[in-house]
Order: structure tokens, then sequence, then C-alpha cells
């Protein structure tokens, strides 16, 4: 049994990162038996489900419709927020009762939150219905740990500290068929004292960049339109092991492979350079659309927060992208009631929110996370005081969202069209360059397609339009 240890993962050691190539083979040790995966939280836990979906496919799973005729069930789970754990906890209930009913149903924990001591002393205390636990750093491991379960039926905790190797070729099950996420780095070593992140997915990480490249050829050739990189900081790309090959360099080279579609998430303002502005802006195929977490406009909290940028460099890199990347759309994120913030540094957040006029934010009200160094701060921030920023400044948001949505009224725009809409059997949804979600008036054979939709009407978070040709 390895459990996480808080201390160790806080420690940077100088450890060489390994890089290997996935190499597992148990036979067919899932025939005839179904998984069921549960995803919690960001973009990199969804890509981590799929290669979840990938090892357990490998040797013979079947993905299970129905939660209830599973065999396996994994919940792949998210540490950065309160109510993410409070839903893993609470399903955990919802779990006993179907494996009092089903004594042979396999459950399993993985993601950030595995990579927790105090979750995982709680899990060893009081959820006993949970059989087996795998970190974040070794994931790739996960067949091992639940053939053991299988084969011993005892409880699996392999949990690792420090950060595992960089693995290649792990087998994945995309979700879509015509949409790619490709994980470019791991882990982050930026530390905002808010963030767990660094303690559950470790040092910072970069793949090689011709892994990634053939990665996303291979997907090219596949018929995929559209491929997402990913990491927890993604500007980051390529500093801890080339000294010239920055995101910048990995952008141009992926964007020339003919993808139609490449996108990028999540961005941190210290890092985004004047060269990753530029090749934005001159690769038609790199959609102008940034994800540029703000977090707060007051200078102070930023330092509080251990953002490395003031106010105005924020600003000056976001004046930068909004004039040199044509058409572009930028979201945001905003957390209001940081220990220490008054209501004149709540304004100057505000201020910087007029000021942009973003097209979305992801406002949230904080919440410490335990072993973080912001949950030892002093000057807690009343729950109604957030609550009351939270409102404030979310009207404001609603209204610079509702305007950019508005401006988008009657043109005719690209969308590359993804699913059946859920509300809406007659109408399909996709997505413009600039990432707005549209409901279009068409029929499913459109999915998969990029399509030019004129506008027909918009709201704060989405829009409706009407299909007018193939692209
Ligand atoms: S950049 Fe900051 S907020 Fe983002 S993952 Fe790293 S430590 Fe967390």
């Amino acid at each position: 049994m390895k459990i996480p240890n808080m201390l160790d993962a806080k420690k940077r050691n100088k450890n060489e990162v390994k890089y290997t190539e996935y190499n597992v083979d148990f036979n067919n040790f899932g025939e005839n038996k179904k998984f069921y995966v549960r995803t919690y939280g960001c973009q990199m836990n969804e890509h981590d489900s799929e290669k979840i979906k990938g090892m357990l496919s490998s040797v013979g799973f079947k993905s299970a419709e129905d939660i209830n005729d599973a065999d396996v069930i994994i919940l792949n789970t998210c540490a950065i927020r309160e109510n993410a754990h409070d839903k893993v906890f609470g399903f955990l209930g919802v779990l006993k009762h179907m494996k009092q009913s089903n004594k042979n149903l396999i459950i399993g924990l993985c993601g950030c939150m595995a990579q927790e001591e105090v979750v995982i002393k709680e899990i060893l205390d009081k959820y006993k219905q949970i059989d087996f636990v795998v970190g974040t750093h070794n994931l790739d491991n996960l067949l091992k740990v639940l053939k053991e379960k299988i084969d011993t039926n005892n409880r699996q905790i392999e949990v690792l500290s420090y950060e595992g190797d960089v693995v290649e070729n792990v087998p994945v099950v995309r979700d879509s068929k015509y949409s790619a996420w490709v994980d470019i780095i791991y882990g982050c070593d930026k530390f905002c004292t808010y963030c767990i992140v660094p303690y559950t997915r470790g040092t910072q990480r970069s793949r090689h960049h011709e892994d990634i490249i053939n990665e996303v050829k291979q997907l090219v050739k596949d018929g995929y339109k559209e491929v997402t990189l990913l990491g927890q900081n993604v500007n980051a790309y390529g500093k801890d092991i080339y000294d010239n090959y920055t995101l910048a360099n990995l952008l141009k080279d992926v964007a020339e492979t003919g993808i139609e579609r490449l996108r990028f998430v999540t961005s941190h303002p210290w890092d985004f350079t004047d060269e990753m502005v530029d090749v934005i802006a001159k690769y038609d195929n790199i959609m102008p659309y940034i994800h540029l977490p703000l977090q707060s406009g007051s200078n102070k909290i930023l330092k509080l927060m251990n953002r490395r940028y003031t106010s105005e460099e924020y600003l000056k890199l976001y004046k930068q992208i909004r004039e040199k990347v044509k058409d572009s759309s930028v979201t945001t994120d905003i957390i209001v009631g940081f220990p220490g913030e008054t209501e004149e540094d709540f304004n100057e957040t505000l201020k910087v929110v007029n000021e942009c006029k973003f097209d979305g934010a992801f406002t949230f009200a904080y919440s410490p996370r335990e072993n973080t160094p912001a949950a030892l701060m002093k000057d807690a921030i009343p729950e109604e005081v957030k609550m009351d920023r939270l409102h404030r400044l979310n009207e404001i948001i609603n209204k610079y969202s509702n305007e950019a949505n508005k401006k988008m009224l009657n043109t005719i725009v690209k969308c590359l069209v993804i699913s059946e809409s859920e509300k809406d059997k007659n109408k399909v949804c996709g997505y413009t360059e600039n990432m707005k979600l549209v409901n279009i008036v068409g029929d499913k054979s459109l999915i998969g397609k990029i399509v030019n939709v004129k506008i027909t009407d918009t709201k704060s978070f989405s829009l409706d339009g009407e299909y007018v040709e193939e692209y």
C-alpha cells in the first residue's frame, strides 16, 4: 500500500524525469466485464478518463451505458474546490448501496483527490466501499492495481508523492471523433497560493515535441478536425526540457500539420510571450480564442495569490491579444473573497473587468484548500460578503458576455458541429472559431463537419443559428 504524503508532494527534487513507453500486457482479463467512468473537473481529467477507458478496453472490458450494468466503476476526481470533493463523497454514499446489492462490484478512485493525504486517510477510515485508489502520477499502472485487486481481493492503494514518468502511447478511447485533447505538459510549478494542483499533479514535465506532433499527425489522418493542446499552464511548455523551443514553436509546428482547428488551454499570463501572440495571430487554423485567467484586479491580492503579474501587465497582454488576433474572444477566471480582499481590492477587479469586457468568465467565491499557503492566511472574508461580491461581479460579466454575443447577430460564422442538441432533437450544436456555443437548426448529418451558420439569436451563454452551407 502506498499512500500520499503532502510533505513529499511539496518537495521539488532534481531527479531527471524519465520518458517511457506504455508497456502493459495482461491478456484479456476484462473479458465479459463492463466499466463505467465518472469524471469530475477540468479538461485534463476528461482526457485522463479517455486514457482510463483506453487501458480498460485494451484488456477486453466493454463500456457500460448504464452505471447499474458496470462490474467496475471508477471515479476520476478533482480537488480544486471544496464542492468537487463534496460531490464525490456524496456519490460514494450511492455507491455504498450499489455495493451492498452487488458484492462483486469493484469501485476505484483516481484523479487529484487520490493525491490528497487527508482524503486517503478518510477513505481508509470511513469509505470501505472503495476497492482501489491510483494516483495521478502512476495512472498508467491502473490495470496492474485493478488486476491485483481482482486476483487477491485485497484493497489496493497505489499513490506516489513524487512525479511519475512521462509515459507515451497510453491507450486512449476518445469521447469525440472530431475534436481531440492532446497533453503537452503535466504538472505545474507556479504555486499560486490558493491552488492544490502543484501538489496533486507535481512538477511541470513537458512531452517531447516530436511525440506531440506525431500524435496530431495521426489525428489528422484519422479525420479529426480539431485538437486542443492541454496543460495546467501550457505557456510554460518546453521550459523544463528545451533551451530554445517554447509553446510558440509548438503552436507553429502543430498548426503546420494541417489540423483544421487548433486550440490550447490553460494559459498563465506570466508565461505568455509576444512570440506566442504573434504565432496565434499568424495562423488561421489557430483559433482566436484565449482563456486568460485574471483571478484578481488588485495588485495586493495578486501578490498574495503569488500570480507573478500586476493588473497593468495583465491589461497590456490582454490589449496585445485583442489588437493582434483578429476577431478574438477572451474569457477569464476570477476569484472573489480571497483572504484580505477589501472592497477597494474588489473594485480594482471590477475596474479591470470593465476595461476588458470579457466574453465570459468562470467566477468563484474563494474557499480554502487544505495544505495550500492561502488556507493559513488571516483576514478570511465572511461568506455573505463573498456572495455579495460574486453576485455583483456576475451581473457585470453577464452584461459583457451578452454584449459580445449580440455583436455576432446576423453574421455568418464557421461552426464545428459536435453533437445533437440535448434540449431539441431538431437541432445540433457546435462551436464557432471564437468558442461560442451555437444551437443550430439542422439535422444529424452535419455532426463532424465545419459548416457556415447564420446567427439568428443571442443569449448570455449561447447563440442560436441556422445552417447556411458546408464550409
Ligand atoms: S498556474 Fe496557479 S492556478 Fe494554475 S495550476 Fe498552476 S498553481 Fe494552480
